[in-house]
C-alpha cells in the first residue's frame, strides 16, 4: 500500500501533469468504486483541476471550493495517465477523461476491489479525513504531541504509529522502518517508553519519512506513476536477510494479513518475538 512518501510523490507528479486540465467525462467501472451519489459525475464535466492535495493516504483533486474528487488507492490501486483511445481493461476501476485526449485512470488489478473514489463538496465530508491525525512532517507534529499520544494509550508502538486518526500517512512498511531506526520493539507498549526513547522515535519518524521521500522521488524521476519500488527499505519484507546494522537475520511476526518485520538484536535484546494472535488487537 502506498504510504506518505509515495503519496507525496504522486501528488507532486500529478500536480505537474494534470492541474489545469479540463474534464470531459468520468466513468466508474468496478462496482462500488464510486462511494458517493451527490454531487453526481455530471458535476465534473467542464471543470478543471485547480489543485491536488493530500490527507493521510487520500489524494484530493480540487475542481472548485465546493467540488472535490477524493481517491484512496488502498492496497493495490494505482493511477496512470494514458491516451483516451487506449482500451480500458478489466483492471480499470475508474476513469477521468480530459479535453486534451488523455485519461487519468485508477487501475486495480486484484480480485478484491478496495480502492475508492468520493465526489464531495468538502473533503471533510469523508469521515476518515475529518478525523485525520497530524501530518508527521508538519510543524504540528512535535515531540510533545508524540509523547502525550503514545503515553496516553496502553497500545503497542506498531499499532500507535499506524493509527491514521493520530498520525496521518504511516502504514505497516514505514512503521517497521521507523521502529527499526529508533531501535524499539514493535510490541513495546507506548506507556513504557522513556523520554529518551520518545525523542529517538520522534526523530526516526521524521528522518525515515524524509529519507524515503527522497528515495521514492529519485526513483520516480518526475516522469512516471508506475508502482513505486522500495528496494531501499532495510527491514520491511526482508525476513532472513542480514540486518544492515548488526548482521542478525531479520525476523517477522504474523498476524492475520499483516506482517511485522524487525531485527531481534537491534530491537528486542536478541529475543525472537513469538507470534501471538492477540498482539495486534490489544
Ligand atoms: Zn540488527
Amino acid at each position: 500500500m502506498p504510504e506518505l512518501p509515495e503519496l507525496v510523490v504522486m501528488q507532486e507528479v500529478l500536480s505537474e501533469k494534470i492541474v489545469g486540465r479540463t474534464i470531459v467525462s468520468a466513468t466508474p467501472f468496478h462496482p462500488g468504486v464510486l462511494k458517493t451519489v451527490d454531487p453526481g459525475l455530471d458535476a465534473l464535466v467542464g471543470k478543471h483541476i485547480t489543485t491536488i492535495a493530500r490527507s493521510g493516504k487520500h489524494l484530493i483533486f480540487t475542481l472548485a471550493e465546493d467540488l472535490h474528487i477524493v481517491i484512496h488507492l488502498m492496497v493495490a490501486g494505482r493511477l496512470i495517465l494514458c491516451r483516451s483511445d487506449t482500451k480500458a481493461t478489466k483492471a480499470s476501476a475508474f476513469l477521468i477523461a480530459f479535453e486534451d485526449g488523455e485519461d487519468l485512470r485508477l487501475i486495480e488489478n486484484t480480485k478484491t476491489h478496495r480502492a475508492s473514489v468520493h465526489i464531495v463538496r468538502s473533503p471533510e465530508d469523508i469521515e476518515a479525513i475529518a478525523r485525520m491525525g497530524v501530518d508527521p512532517l508538519s510543524d504540528v507534529f512535535t515531540l510533545a504531541y508524540l509523547t502525550n499520544y503514545i503515553k496516553r494509550y496502553k497500545r503497542q508502538l506498531k499499532k500507535l504509529l499506524t493509527n491514521q486518526s493520530m498520525i496521518a500517512g504511516i502504514g505497516t512498511a514505514y512503521a517497521d522502518e521507523i521502529l527499526f531506526d529508533a531501535q524499539l520493539s514493535p510490541i513495546r507498549y507506548g506507556t513504557t517508553v522513556t523520554d529518551e526513547e520518545a525523542k529517538r522515535l520522534h526523530q526516526s519518524i521524521r528522518s525515515v519519512l524524509q529519507w524515503a521521500l527522497s528515495e521514492v522521488r529519485a526513483g520516480a524521476g518526475g516522469a512516471t506513476l508506475a508502482p513505486h519500488k522500495r528496494g531501499f527499505l532495510k527491514v520491511y519484507e526482508k525476513t532472513e536477510t542480514p540486518c544492515p546494522e548488526c548482521g542478525t537475520k531479520i525476523a517477522e511476526i504474523r498476524y492475520a494479513q499483516t506482517k511485522t518485520y524487525y531485527c531481534p538484536r537491534c530491537q528486542a535484546q536478541g529475543a525472537l518475538i513469538r507470534d501471538r494472535r492477540s498482539w495486534l488487537t490489544r
